[in-house]
């Protein structure tokens, strides 16, 4: 039976790199049938929206997509598809495996933790007052008058909300993928020493949470703590769940760890709905190159395969990923010293495809 799979080229680099994963993919043998589907900065035009209702019509009827990037212009009046696609599906847990392949230029061997970031609330959600305004005033009237402190009038604010139904949703989705993967520790991030109503509650409950998992070993961290263990001793880490910002900064401090976003995959996944795809951007200066890497997008391909319980498709996948990094002939610019070795993205894609034919 084919898995049907809504596809998001995306814009920028989008295309090329979702091109040649599609192509490992079907090389695979496992059958899908992609619904493609298109958004982002190259349909505003014709459809006034980057985000056609389609397109999240799509992902609701499959339940899965997998998806390229797409550039969310500075300044101008849309708002992020990615966000939007993350809100309107809730799709509160962000994924970001960041692993070591044997090839790879890193300082670090051995790392394979696993970020599993809440995407929904924190200070990311979007909440603000501008300084000046009639709301800021208002607020800085309540702050004074529930004797909370001083504050500047000419002060803006964002407002940093984090839930006891959030936090415990992320929690457990964390010790529910530790089960699932054979993990074995989950690593709770907070400052709950400063921010004690918010990351104190979000701390609480992951203690709580915890309990309910006695064989996965729990622990947590301060998040400034975390960012120098982080780059003194990776290998010491498994799960790592944390709210929306550390989160967020954590998970590119791992794709730092495991050598770049050429080989950071990712997912947004809810309980119904998962969309899968690398943690990089659109890049938009490399459009049309043939010259990005498409591994990030390939191994978001890998998760897919795991999520879909194509186990055995996925290992052969992620083997010749990593046969091919270690060889370190096909692989792009990103990967190499020296620039002018370097091969294209659907070179990348054939190589892959070689080494899956010879593990045939
Ligand atoms: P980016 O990830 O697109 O690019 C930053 C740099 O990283 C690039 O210039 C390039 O040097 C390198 N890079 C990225 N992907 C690579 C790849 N596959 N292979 C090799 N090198 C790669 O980040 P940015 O420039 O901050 O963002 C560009 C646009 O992408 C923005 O509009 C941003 O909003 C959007 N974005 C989208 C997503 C998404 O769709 N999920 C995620 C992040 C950023």
């Amino acid at each position: 039976m084919a898995y049907r799979v809504t596809l998001i080229p995306g814009d920028g680099i989008g295309p090329e790199v979702t091109e040649a994963t599609k192509r490992v993919l079907e090389a695979i043998g496992v059958v899908f049938q992609w619904d493609l589907a298109y958004a982002g900065a190259d349909v505003l035009d014709k459809y006034g929206t980057p985000l056609p209702e389609d397109v999240l019509e799509s992902i609701r009827k499959n339940r899965i997509a997998l998806k390229g990037p797409v550039t969310t212009p500075v300044g101008s009046g849309f708002r992020s598809v990615n966000v939007a696609l993350r809100k309107e599906l809730d799709l509160y847990a962000c994924v970001r495996p960041c692993k070591t392949y044997s090839g790879v230029f890193s300082l670090y061997k051995d790392v394979d933790i696993v970020i599993v970031r809440e995407n929904t609330e924190d200070l990311y959600a979007g909440i603000e007052f501008e300084r000046g305004t009639p709301e800021a005033a208002k607020l800085i009237e309540l702050i004074v008058e529930t004797k909370r402190g001083t504050v500047r009038d000419d002060s803006g604010f964002s407002l940093k909300m984090i839930s006891e139904t959030g936090s415990r949703r992320i929690v457990k989705f964390a010790f529910e993928y530790a089960l699932a993967y054979g993990r074995k520790k989950v690593t709770a991030i907070s400052k709950a020493n400063i921010l004690k109503f918010s990351d104190g509650l979000f701390l609480a409950v992951a203690r709580e949470v915890a309990q309910e998992y006695p064989g996965i070993e729990f622990e947590d961290r301060l998040v400034d703590n975390m960012t120098m263990q982080l780059v003194k001793r990776p290998e010491q880490f498994d799960i790592v769940v944390a709210p929306n910002l550390y989160g967020d900064i954590l998970s590119d401090l791992c794709a730092g760890l495991v050598g770049g976003l050429g080989v950071a995959p990712g997912a947004n996944v809810g309980d119904e709905i998962a969309v899968f795809e690398p943690t990089h951007g659109s890049a938009p200066k490399y459009t049309g190159q043939n010259k990005v890497n498409p591994m990030a997008m390939m191994l978001s391909g890998v998760m897919m395969l795991r999520y879909l319980g194509e186990t055995g498709a996925a290992d052969r996948l992620e083997r010749a990923i990593a046969e091919v990094i270690a060889e370190g002939k096909n692989v792009t610019y990103d990967m190499k010293l020296d620039d002018t070795q370097a091969v294209g993205t659907s070179q990348v894609a054939d190589a892959v495809i070689q080494k899956l034919k010879g593990s045939k």
